[in-house]
């Protein structure tokens, strides 16, 4: 890699020279600006500018997938970088080189290129509704039902491409997003896609809580090297919404082990949160770097569009009919998560069917309004904003609402002041009250404080809408 300094690069035509790498270091710092932090760091991690002749740029990349995306998802993003430099630009294009040596966790070179993730159009054949088992997994959840929206798309590719090429391309696999947008099913998928193509591999999905729970009956009865082989047969291991091993030393010790010997043998593991390893509060530290030694990606809301595509397909998948004007209305309306979604579908079609009517606009007005007003507000209240918090930020309530300068406690307490003004329009009175009986200028400052941090500090805007969907999804 050393050599590509070598490459000299010629920034213009008065003669200022910038390597290839530092070419390429203003590229990626002008498309970290436009994507994601989590898209950015799947697709550009490990890529380097390896040629520029005349304008053709090759840039490395670490696998065929990476390939794939940058040669065609990302192109525009590249070039326009490129050529918002040297104007000369004229096209880029990829090829697999090998990672640095030094990283142990970097994928291994010279994989076949994975193929393109495919939407099939055609309705799935449900493989049947039981449950697998030995693996946990649910034969409902397959990528071919899976509906692709730009909040899901990369997500959805990174698990596509590691069912194709499982234990090889990225590991771990780290998934995140908030409440209901699709992580289960999307992880389910990956096992579910294994168990089909080669029905001998060992697949075993569980949620953090079962394996915890696991952990501590085989301590009990004496069984905890059984607890571990097990874990380290599987070909895949899925552990879904591993937020809840925060704090948990011990399961940490264990995870971490099975997770080395998993790793070790190029045993796949696929992992979900609902949050970045980085926001995981009491994760150990080399856990957390195994995790972003990986590949990170995220899913965010969908949008109106994605609303309108899953209910369509959920709805024609029930053979349920709604009107193109009925289907706007519930896009535009239940709009936090697809879960709510689904919920809003099953309850028209309960409610009509038990009445014997069709679902016209007035109709579904009707039957969401309370699901509409209610997930705005109602069970929302002072209490529950405090309890998410401090769930949220792993303190006690009674913590949060005391007096109490805890350096730890001070940024969750003004983040609960301000959700109580911004959500419920508390009065500052009103919320020094809760807080301690603290004056209402206390509470006035944590609101114009917030308000003005949230614009420049990405990670406190990330917190807030993390929270702001577990509110909202009681
Ligand atoms: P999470 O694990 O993120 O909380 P789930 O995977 O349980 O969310 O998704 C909630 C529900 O929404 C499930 O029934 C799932 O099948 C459905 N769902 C989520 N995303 C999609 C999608 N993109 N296409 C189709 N169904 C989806
Ligand atoms: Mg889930």
């Amino acid at each position: 890699v050393d050599n590509l300094t070598f490459y000299r690069f010629q920034a213009n035509n008065k003669g200022t020279l910038m390597t290839n790498e530092e070419l390429w270091k203003a590229v990626l710092g002008e498309i970290e600006l436009s994507i994601s932090k989590a898209n950015f760091s799947t697709w550009f991690k490990e890529t380097a500018i390896i040629s520029n002749e005349n304008g053709q740029i090759i840039i490395g990349v670490p696998n065929g997938f990476a390939k794939e995306w940058l040669e065609n998802k990302f192109k525009i993003y590249i070039l326009r970088a490129l050529r918002s430099i040297h104007e000369d630009i004229k096209d880029i294009n990829c090829v697999i080189y090998a990672p640095r040596e030094s990283d142990p966790l970097s994928a291994p070179s010279g994989i076949d290129a994975a193929k393109a993730p495919v939407l099939e159009k055609s309705h799935p054949s449900f493989l049947d509704q039981s449950f697998n088992n030995d693996s946990n997994l649910n034969s409902r959840y397959i990528f071919q039902n899976f509906i692709i929206g730009e909040n899901n798309e990369l997500a959805r590719a990174a698990c596509y491409a590691v069912s194709q090429n499982l234990g090889n391309l990225y590991n771990p696999l780290f998934i995140y997003g908030g409440v209901g947008l699709g992580k289960t099913h999307l992880l389910q998928s990956i096992g579910n896609e294994i168990i089909l193509s080669d029905p001998a591999k060992k697949v075993c999905y569980t949620t953090s809580e079962k394996f915890t729970q696991e952990l501590i009956d085989s301590i009990k009865s004496q069984k905890v090297d059984q607890f571990k082989s097990k874990y380290q047969q599987y070909d895949l291991l899925i552990i879904d919404d591993i937020q809840f091993l925060s704090g948990k030393e011990k399961t940490q010790n264990e995870f971490f082990h099975i997770f080395n010997a998993l790793y070790q043998l190029n045993k796949q593991i696929v992992i979900s949160s609902d949050r970045p390893p980085k926001a995981i509060p009491t994760l150990e530290e080399r856990l957390r770097s195994r995790f972003e030694g990986g590949m990170i990606a995220d899913i965010s809301k969908p949008d109106l569009e994605t609303r309108t595509a899953i209910l369509k397909a959920k709805s024609s998948e029930k053979k349920f009919h709604l009107d193109d004007e009925v289907i706007r209305f519930i896009a535009e309306n239940v709009t936090h998560n697809i879960r709510e979604l689904e919920g809003a579908l099953n309850r028209i079609m309960a409610m009509c069917s038990l009445e014997n009517t069709f679902p016209t606009i007035e109709k579904v007005k009707d039957i969401l309004s309370e699901i509409i007003s209610s997930s705005k507000r109602k069970g929302v209240n002072h209490r529950h904003i405090i309890r998410t918090v401090s769930e949220f930020y792993e303190i006690e309530e009674k913590d949060l609402v005391s007096k109490g300068r805890k350096k730890e406690i001070v940024l969750p307490r003004q983040i609960a002041m301000f959700l109580l003004r911004r959500e419920l329009k508390f009065s500052y009175p009103g919320i020094g009250e809760q807080f301690g009986g603290r004056d209402h200028t206390t509470a006035l400052h944590a609101y114009e404080k917030i308000l003005k941090d949230i614009n420049q500090n990405e990670k406190l805007k990330k917190d807030i809408d993390l929270l702001i969907e577990k509110i909202y999804s009681l």
